[in-house]
């Protein structure tokens, strides 16, 4: 079932991709913040492209997402994909026409892969990945995490139902995706438990070797 025979939309050559994964909490979208900040990575976050699709006024999707989000269901991955590859179209679009547009350009692409087919899909027709840097972190301080931020993100996956259930699905469906890159040689693990800063700090010596 895997298409060989494609051309990815983008070449490995002309785009870097970097992807993102960790179980929930685990800090992927805080932690990518910084990385845009100091390497000028362009963000695309799986679960940010989903709920302002899910948010679209007009989108045939939105019912669908919104149920696959609540129970932490992996959302089938041609709408995935195609909200991701359509996202790097448009920010290279907009890249071309600014000035100091001489480096390559870089992506850095969170929560996803987390499903092998996704993977091997995305890798087929719209880019090689360079790396995944996995975000290692125990339940319990994830778990932590969510809840403190159910209070404020307004999330209906921010509650201890859902947690769970997103929980089952990272260990069941997602962590395959980072040992099959991993048996590639192509993932950067880091400690992801303690503070920001310091998890920061590790990630910035963790990429600084794979340079
Ligand atoms: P996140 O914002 O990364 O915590 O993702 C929230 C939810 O969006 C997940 O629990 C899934 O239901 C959905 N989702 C996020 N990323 C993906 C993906 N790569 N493939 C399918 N569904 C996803």
């Amino acid at each position: 079932q895997t298409s060989n025979n494609t051309t990815p939309r983008f070449s490995s050559s002309d785009v870097t991709v970097v992807f993102v994964l960790g179980g929930p909490g685990s800090g992927k979208g805080t932690q990518s913040a910084h990385l845009v900040k100091d390497y000028g990575f362009t963000h695309l976050s799986a679960g940010d492209l989903l709920r302002a699709e899910q948010n679209r006024p007009g989108s045939q999707y939105g019912d669908l997402i919104r149920s696959y989000i609540r129970d932490g269901k992996i959302v089938p991955m041609e709408i995935t994909v195609a909200l991701l590859s359509n996202a790097m179209a448009d920010a290279l679009a907009h890249r071309s026409s600014q000035p100091s547009g001489a480096s390559k350009p870089r992506f850095l692409i969170d929560g996803f892969p987390r499903k092998l087919d996704q993977a091997v899909f995305f890798e087929d027709t719209v880019c090689k990945s360079e790396f995944t840097l996995f975000l290692n972190c125990p339940e319990d301080v994830m778990e932590k995490r969510l809840l403190k931020r159910g209070e404020t993100s307004g999330r209906d996956d921010d509650n201890a139902e859902s947690i769970r259930k997103r929980f089952r699905v990272f260990v069941e469906t997602s962590m395959p995706v980072v040992d099959a890159f991993r048996k590639q040689g192509k993932v950067v693990s880091v400690e992801a438990t303690g503070e920001v800063d310091e998890v920061y700090a590790h990630i910035k010596e963790a990429i600084a070797v794979k340079d």
